[in-house]
């Protein structure tokens, strides 16, 4: 059997990691063709001289000399920086590429990966966020299969395997609803990042750890669904589900609804955008029903946590605006992950950077390229 080659941006995070273990757990199935990191150079050559990829990029050029010493008894290309990703994907004969690097700068290689008409494996949910619409047309021209890894996406993408989308009348986006759910809005002014981090059901990498606990995630999980599915805010509904065992849920207009349930283990929906439109078995922890006594649902509380409301709004104003909140959330975010502003501080940033920066109705790419500094930089000012 030929194996599926799989490219994996940002293989040294969390979702980069599990879904080496994917590999791992398949290896008569999927090979790896290239792997990227953005500074961790010591896990990097750990992945690479178990995996002999073709190929590694290291983003951080202080770095490269290590990484290409390190690997040069073996025939794997070393590289580094961004534009050396855009270049091997341009050149590179692997069938899927995996996008797990986090935040913009996921963007560009995407837009490569398509264009060479590689399968996406989409973790990296901010690529949607800012440029829904340039990637939807996109995806839509060379014709490739877009298959979202984000686990509520991939819940909906199985729950709608088949059937007819105008038949849906709403969608049910569950959240664990993070680490501060029960919090006080007092209690919320204080609480520290080091606290974010323990996430009750996730482990994740950083930024989306935050953005859990400020229900930002959600968010910006609402205008993922927007372009993967094409479903209007409206038919968008959150609701918080702590155990995480339901992914999220498709209600259709005879009033039935499917869900998908699984452990929480994004190891799952990574597997199933490699073996799409088949399953795969594998030695993954399965879900046994007579430990699901105690599933519970419950609104989420905007008060509280105003992130998700600021991505309903950038979503219906369109344009640049997701972009600005995407940007601004991740400077503020950043800030917040280095103790330097306050649980509340984020939203207000991003509310702050959406009423400042210039409303663009139909952005294109360098325009979004141009509005996500310009908002970096206005969002660090207000820090
Ligand atoms: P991590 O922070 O754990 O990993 C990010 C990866 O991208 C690392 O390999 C990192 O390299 C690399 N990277 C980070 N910044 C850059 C940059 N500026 N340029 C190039 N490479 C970079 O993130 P996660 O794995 O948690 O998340 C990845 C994406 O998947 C995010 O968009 C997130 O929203 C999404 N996602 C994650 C889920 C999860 O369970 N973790 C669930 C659903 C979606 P290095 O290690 O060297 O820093
Ligand atoms: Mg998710």
């Amino acid at each position: 059997m030929k194996r599926q080659s799989i490219g994996i941006l940002g293989s040294t995070g969390s979702i980069g990691t599990q879904a080496i273990e994917v590999v791992r757990d398949n290896s008569e199935r999927y090979e790896v063709d290239f792997l990227t990191a953005n500074s961790n150079a010591e896990l990097l050559i750990k992945q690479a001289i178990e995996l002999i990829p073709n190929a590694v990029v290291i983003y951080d050029e202080t770095q490269y000399s290590l990484v290409k010493e390190s690997l040069s008894h073996l025939p794997i290309k070393v590289f580094c920086g961004e534009q050396s990703v855009i270049d091997y994907i341009d050149i590179s004969e692997c069938q899927t590429v995996l996008v797990a690097i986090s935040g913009f700068a996921g963007l560009m290689p995407v837009l490569k990966a398509i264009e060479k008409k590689k399968r996406i494996a989409l973790a990296n949910k901010e690529v949607l966020v800012v440029a829904g619409e340039i990637v939807k047309s996109l995806v839509e021209k060379y014709r490739v299969d877009f298959i979202p890894v984000d686990s509520e996406h991939s819940a909906l993408f199985q729950c709608l395997m088949g059937e007819d989308l105008n038949q849906v009348e709403k969608i049910i986006l569950t959240a664990s609803g993070g680490p501060f759910r029960n919090f006080t809005k007092e209690h919320l002014l204080t609480v520290k990042a080091s606290q974010a981090l323990c996430h009750p059901t996730w482990k994740m990498g950083n930024k989306i750890t935050i953005d859990s606990a400020t229900l930002m995630n959600k968010g910006l999980e609402v205008i993922e669904t927007f372009w993967l599915f094409g479903f209007m805010p409206e038919q968008i509904d959150v609701l918080i589900h702590p155990q995480s065992v339901i992914h999220s849920m498709v209600q259709f207009s005879d009033g039935s609804i499917k869900a998908q349930l699984s452990k929480p283990d994004m190891k799952i929906p990574i597997q199933f955008a490699f073996s799409f439109p088949y399953r795969h078995a594998n030695t993954f922890e399965k879900t046994s029903f007579s430990h699901l006594a105690n599933l519970t649902f419950e609104k989420p509380d905007h008060e509280r946590f105003p992130c998700l409301n600021l991505a309903y709004q950038a979503l219906k104003k369109g344009g640049n605006v997701p972009c600005i909140l995407n940007a601004a959330n991740e400077i503020a975010v950043d800030a917040y992950l280095k103790d330097k502003i306050g649980f509340y501080d984020i939203p207000r940033i991003v509310y702050e950077s959406i009423s400042k920066i210039s409303l663009i109705q139909q952005p294109t790419l360098q325009q979004l390229i141009d509005t996500d500094k310009e908002t970096r930089i206005f969002a660090q000012s207000i820090i």
